[in-house]
């Protein structure tokens, strides 16, 4: 990794540099992998593809509660002839048919059924051999027996198709198909088809574990009594609240005050223990001066001004002889979790091996005047919603000051203004990026 924040220097970065600068940082470091039972993937991003063993569904099987027959041979039903645009009346499926068994779900019927016999049959029972139609159990009455075997008569035989109300062998993933592959995020819906192939556990990247503290002389720990010039830590809580959304193992640290001492230590034990570092607060021009050199001290640090608001300035870089990556995040409560969802969600998802992932992106129109300015990324919380023909339109919170965070509270989205534009009009489309973090 070729990269220095230093070698990026003083200019101002675009968001998009900045990203990528970070995102450069993963390619260095290989996660570790463990395997873990069904029950404990959720959350967890795969490190291998998930080969089928088996054909899902097994067997070919009933869609429908019903008989389970042979289509005649040589037989058409009435729509095949329409279609085909025969004059001949056609040879009309038999209307009654005698019972030979029954194939049941757990229970198949394992003989071959003779022509014009039926077998009936429940929703996911394999087709019996030689079958290849269901009829539905509501087209169906009791006819008189014959022979000693129950009958039952069709309504509306030239209803019936070929092959209906049939669920084929391995439809849903067939044998030896990658069925998931690697970098992908396990939710409810995988869990379900890993079990449905039979797989019971899966390797997965392990759990990135992430150091947080705050810091600054005037944060003080919810549950504590606010000194006069005090401020409540929130930064801890919504960091805390953003990683564990990601499945990460947060480390708290607490709250560190503003002096050099401790810092170097603090910040040594940390990236010792933890596969990434975030702080909040202390890195604005000023103050940034005693934070400097306690993290020169321990890595490789640069403070980026990024052309976006809220969210500059940010420190990054890599801590100790583990090359932990660092983020310095700014203070205000707001630009922590913008600056958080922007460059450090990314990094985390490369290092958990979600490799392809982007934050979901949607248009919609401004409903009223947005205000930004050319030069910078502006990121406003704002409040969507789509209209009856399913259009969506979004309008800011109201203030959007960066120490507003009820703004966010508000908000369920990120209104994204490219750098280039100097406002939005009313009615103009902008993107915005939906809040995924909320369970
Ligand atoms: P700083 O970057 O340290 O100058 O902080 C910028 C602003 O954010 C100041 O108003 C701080 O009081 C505030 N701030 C810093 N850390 C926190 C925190 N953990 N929780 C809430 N506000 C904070
Ligand atoms: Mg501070």
């Amino acid at each position: 990794m070729s990269l220095s924040c230093f070698d990026l220097g003083e200019r101002m970065l675009s968001v998009d540099e900045a990203l990528e600068a970070i995102l450069g940082f993963a390619a260095a470091s290989s996660p570790a992998h463990e395997t873990l039972p069904l029950a404990a993937l959720r959350g967890r991003v795969l490190s291998e593809d998930i080969t089928s063993p088996v054909n899902v569904p097994q067997n070919t099987n009933a869609a429908m509660d019903g008989i389970a027959l042979a289509w005649p041979v040589g037989q058409q039903s009435q729509r095949q002839v329409q279609e085909q645009g025969q004059k001949h009346a056609p040879l009309a499926l038999p209307e009654c048919w005698a019972l030979v068994g029954e194939s049941l779900a757990g229970h198949g019927y394992r003989d071959e059924v003779p022509e014009h016999a039926a077998v009936s049959i429940t929703t996911g029972a394999p087709m019996p051999p030689g079958t290849d139609t269901v009829i539905m159990s509501e087209q169906l009455e009791e006819a008189p027996p014959e022979a000693g075997r129950e009958r039952v008569r069709v309504t509306r035989p030239e209803t019936v198709k070929v092959g209906q109300h049939v669920r084929q062998a391995g439809e849903d993933v067939p044998l030896g198909a990658v069925a998931l592959t690697a970098g992908t995020r396990l939710a409810a819906e995988h869990l379900g088809l890993l079990a449905s192939l039979g797989v019971d556990r899966a390797r997965v990247s392990r759990q990135v574990k992430v150091a947080i503290f705050s810091t600054g002389d005037e944060v003080t720990a919810p549950g504590e009594p606010l000194p006069m010039d005090g401020i409540f830590d929130a930064n801890r809580f919504s960091l805390h609240g953003l990683l564990t959304a990601l499945g990460v193992e947060v480390i708290d640290l607490g709250i560190l005050a503003d002096s050099s001492q401790g810092m170097v230590s603090a910040l040594r034990d940390a990236a010792a223990a933890a596969d990434m570092v975030i702080t909040s607060g202390g890195v604005s021009v000023g103050q940034a001066d005693w934070i400097k050199p306690a993290l020169a001290e321990t890595g490789e640090l640069g403070f980026w001004r990024i052309a976006m608001r809220p969210g500059r300035p940010l420190a990054f870089g890599r801590l100790g002889s583990e090359r932990v990556p660092f983020f310095g995040l700014p203070g205000n409560p707001v630009a922590v979790m913008v600056t958080f969802l922007q460059f450090v969600q990314p990094l985390i998802r490369r290092l958990q091996g979600e490799h392809a992932w982007q934050p979901l992106r949607l248009m919609a129109r401004a409903e009223e005047s947005l205000k930004s300015r050319s030069g910078r990324v502006d990121f406003l919380r704002g409040v969507y919603h789509a209209d009856e023909s399913g259009q969506l339109w979004v309008r800011s919170t109201g203030r959007q000051g960066s120490g507003i965070l009820s703004s966010m509270v508000a908000a369920n989205c990120l209104i994204e203004i490219a750098a280039p534009c100097a406002g939005i009009e009313a009615g103009e489309t902008v993107t915005l990026q939906p809040f995924m973090h909320r369970g």
